[in-house]
């Protein structure tokens, strides 16, 4: 199966979650055997060979395919939260969304500076999220950080608020 199969697989839900966006559900593309395992393996394939020690997932819709491609690697994998949810003591981040505040958090002890990170979501729209994502890595002083999408949304430029040094990779482009 090709990326271009997968690309079939994925939903388009039209005025969600308000009216005049285009929703890309990626619900139908996990659920189908054969295109969670190519995603699994196209994935995974981006990565290997470059010593990855974690994977990062956000919440919720990079707990997906994250922890997959940890394993996939030979690496851990890691939790980005929303607030109140982790435990132990935490990093946090504020990031604009279009309406109001959003923050994820990290543990303090989640990641050293050894580490060789992918960070990793599921869609890049405006970039807002992963930004935030990037810059509580980054506070880990990490050997490198990659940062990895399912699906980018180029017409918004997301990519565009990362410093241009970042390796940004996508599968499915719109
Ligand atoms: P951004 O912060 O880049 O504007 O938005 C990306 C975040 O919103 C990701 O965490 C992603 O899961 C979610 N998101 C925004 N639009 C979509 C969409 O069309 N489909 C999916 N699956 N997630 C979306």
């Amino acid at each position: 199966m090709l990326v271009e199969t997968i690309k079939k697989k994925i939903r388009d839900i039209y005025d969600f979650p308000q009216k005049g966006i285009i929703f890309r559900d990626l619900t139908t593309a996990f659920k189908d055997k054969d295109c969670l395992h190519e995603l699994s393996e196209s994935l995974t394939d981006l990565y290997k060979n470059k010593g990855i020690t974690k994977v990062v997932g956000i919440e919720s819709r990079g707990f997906i395919m994250g922890p997959i491609m940890a394993n996939n690697l030979g690496a851990g994998f890691v939790t980005m939260r929303k607030p109140g949810k982790l435990p132990a003591e935490t990093w946090s981040e504020s990031y604009e969304k279009e309406y109001g505040t959003d923050t994820i958090e990290i543990h303090k002890d989640a990641l050293d500076e050894n580490d060789i990170v992918v960070l990793h979501d599921d869609l890049l729209a405006t970039g807002g999220t992963m930004i935030a994502a990037y810059n509580l890595v980054k506070r880990f002083n990490p050997q490198k950080i990659y940062v990895n999408f399912i699906v980018e949304l180029e017409f918004l430029n997301g990519r565009n608020v990362f410093p241009a040094d970042v390796e940004i990779d996508a599968l499915i482009k719109y």
